[in-house]
Parts: C-alpha cells; structure tokens; sequence
C-alpha cells in the first residue's frame, strides 16, 4: 500500500481518524467492521498530510535533543556537579517564595527529567525539579519554582491556580512560553 509504518486500532468509532504521536508514529483509529483495504485507502488519500507533519515531528524531536545534549550528565561526576549547580540557584529562591506565598514543601529533589521541567506531589509536599532546568534563564527557573511552590496551594491548573501564579510570579505566560520545548 505504501511504505509508511502504521499502526492500526481498531475502537468503536464511527470514522477513520490519523495521527502522529510525538516520537513520530503514525496511529489509525478505525471502526471495528471497516475493512482493511478501506483503512489502506484512507492512508494513501492522506499521505501528503501524514508526510508533513513526520517531517515537523522529525524536526522537532531533533531541536529537542539538540537542546538536551546542552547538558552533559553522562557520569555521577557530572550528574553531581549539576545537582549542585541547580541546587544553588533553586534552594533559595524556595526558600524566598516559600516563605512569601506561606507554602512549605517537605523536601526538594532533582531529577533528569525531559517530559517536564518540574512535579509537585501535593499529598507528600514533594517537589522534584528536572535537572536540565540549567540549560534555561534565571528567571524561567524562578517561574518553575513558582509554579511548583502554588501547587502545594492549588493542585490543579485551574484559575484559582492562575491566580496565585498572577499574585507571584505575573510574567508567567512569558515564561510559559519561552520554556515550550
Ligand atoms: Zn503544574
């Protein structure tokens, strides 16, 4: 049919939808009784579509990595020197906010996280940061710390939770956007 790799699911739904996951496969979701040559039909219809959007997942996926490799944390060596190095930058600004905003996180962790720059867990109080926070500007470092911090106040990102970002940190859209990776 064509030499793009598909992956097929079948679901109770009433028309054939495509997509491109984030890594770049292509996943159909078609319904139960539709036959596979129809699906392969579909597919061929949108192959102009589908190969566009590989290309920009394509180029996407290797800006992110570009960016990732900014920090080398191959070795414990490395990976210590820049548990330090962040620990330096975020510990008193947690301490600045937790005192301002009336937060008290139980303990801060760092961790070499891609899939995002920081988690709060609201019941523990834990706060874990990603390690390639080094790799962005002092201040959207400040706003993860803030985001994080109104977490333990508002759990979910709703406006009560916009609200406290607005109260403490107002460049927050700005910053928002600038660490969209
Ligand atoms: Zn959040």
């Amino acid at each position: 049919m064509n030499d793009i790799p598909v992956i097929i699911t079948r679901r109770r739904t009433s028309r054939i939808t495509i997509r491109i996951t984030k890594d770049g496969q292509v996943r159909v979701s078609a319904p139960r009784l539709v036959p596979r040559s129809t699906i392969e039909k579909f597919v061929a219809e949108h192959r102009d579509w589908i190969e566009k959007h590989l290309d920009k997942t394509a180029a996407r996926q290797q800006k992110r990595e570009e960016f990732y490799a900014g920090l080398d944390i191959s070795t414990p060596k490395l990976r210590k020197e820049a548990v330090g190095k962040l620990d330096a930058i975020v510990a008193p600004l947690v301490e600045k906010y937790s005192e301002q905003m009336g937060v008290k996180p139980s303990g801060i962790f760092y961790r070499a996280t891609k899939s995002r720059w920081g988690s709060c867990n609201a019941k523990t109080r834990r706060i874990n940061f990603s390690l390639y926070l080094l790799l962005l500007p002092d201040w959207c470092i400040e706003h993860i710390v803030v985001h994080e911090l109104a977490h333990l106040k508002e759990p979910n990102h709703g406006p009560r939770f916009y609200a406290i970002m607005d109260k403490y940190f107002p460049r927050w859209k700005e910053a928002r956007k600038e660490t969209a990776i």
